[in-house]
């Protein structure tokens, strides 16, 4: 089929009639294919979903799906399906009729199989008739997901759905969503502020900033190889290091490149109290500032040798000077200029 999925044309979208919030971004989502927009707060994240579900009209550019041009095409022909980080279930319905929401109009058997298929898939079974006010926030969200995937959208679009939830909670709950998107092969578009959301759930991450998309790039490449020193720092890379102070650390970098450290690119050097450069170990001291303790080891806030800040984990507590080196895998080169 031609065109076949979303596409997302130099979409520029205004607010109050003259604010740029969406600035020419261009993007395609395939069928069946996932892919975050990852952003700041304020870089027009949300702007650039609702653009896309028509509750914002576009100043200039397209969004076709399938070959169509949606700019005639009111919201509710769409077929898309928008859920927000506040699920915004129905509280006086059970589980089951909040999922049955959409697709009140199939005959009652194959309502009830579609309702308890998706349970399923959202590791739900036996919570059809419990009442919304007993759930936990991550089992909310996941019947507000099999809700939202009642209806088989052509496009799910999906404003940080899990990103108010604790950490301990998400990392399964990212899991089950992942697979649940995969299983019921939808095509989404999801738009997030975190980082663990973006790179659990897509197939492909656009970074945006200011309305722009910097990058789109599969998880994997998008880490390697970020392509500018802002995206870099975005996804946590950092401090920088210029050429020679790289070089005084032990990793060579060509000219114009600066080194973005990862947040494992930095090691203790635990075992010995004398660190000689060498190939395998080029060790170093720094000087030590705050400490916190975490689960298993402690995180330490030093000073490198050229002044920057940056943190270490080590086992034992720190004195005033630790022995670290860089990791060369843990660490990206990005053009100095961007
Ligand atoms: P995000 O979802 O990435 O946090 P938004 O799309 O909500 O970003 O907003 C993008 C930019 O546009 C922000 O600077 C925001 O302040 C501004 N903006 C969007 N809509 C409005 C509005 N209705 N009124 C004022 N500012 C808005
Ligand atoms: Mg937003």
């Amino acid at each position: 089929m031609m065109g076949s999925g979303l596409e997302v044309r130099n979409a520029v979208v205004y607010y109050e009639r003259t604010k740029l919030a969406v600035d020419g971004v261009s993007l395609d989502v395939a069928r069946g294919e996932v892919v975050a927009v990852l952003g700041a707060s304020g870089s027009g994240k949300s702007t650039l979903l609702r653009a896309v579900a028509g509750l914002e009209p576009l100043a200039n550019g397209r969004i076709v799906f399938d070959g169509v041009d949606l700019a005639d095409v009111e919201v509710s022909k769409r077929g898309f399906v928008v859920m927000f980080q506040e699920g915004q279930l129905f509280p006086h319905l059970s589980v089951a009729r909040n999922v049955a929401y959409g697709i009140r109009d199939l005959p009652r058997a194959e309502r009830e199989q579609r309702v308890n298929e998706l349970l399923h898939t959202v590791e739900l079974d036996g919570y059809a008739n419990r009442a919304i006010s007993t759930l936990s926030g991550g089992e909310a969200q996941r019947v507000a997901l099999a809700r939202s995937l009642a209806p088989n959208p052509r496009l799910l679009l999906l404003d940080e759905p899990f990103s108010a939830l604790d950490r301990a909670l998400r990392e399964h709950l990212l899991q089950v969503v992942s697979q649940a998107l995969r299983l019921t092969r939808t095509t989404a578009l999801l738009v997030t502020h975190d980082q663990d959301e973006a790179f659990a759930l897509a197939d492909r991450i656009a970074v945006l900033a200011d309305g722009s998309i910097q990058q789109i790039a599969t998880p994997d490449h998008l880490w390697r190889h970020p392509a500018s020193r802002e995206v870099a720092e975005f996804l946590g890379y950092g401090p920088f290091l210029e050429k020679p102070e790289a070089k005084a650390l032990g990793i060579e970098i060509a000219d114009g490149e600066v080194l973005g450290i990862g947040p494992r690119g930095l090691e203790a050097v635990e075992a010995h109290g004398q660190l000689l450069p060498s190939p395998q170990c080029f060790g170093f001291y720094v000087v030590v500032g705050e400490t916190r303790h975490a689960r298993g080891y402690i995180d330490a806030v030093v000073t490198l040798p050229h002044g920057q800040q940056a943190r270490v984990r080590t086992k034992n507590e720190p004195d005033l000077r630790l022995g670290v080196r860089l990791v060369p895998e843990e660490c990206v080169r990005v053009s100095a200029g961007a």
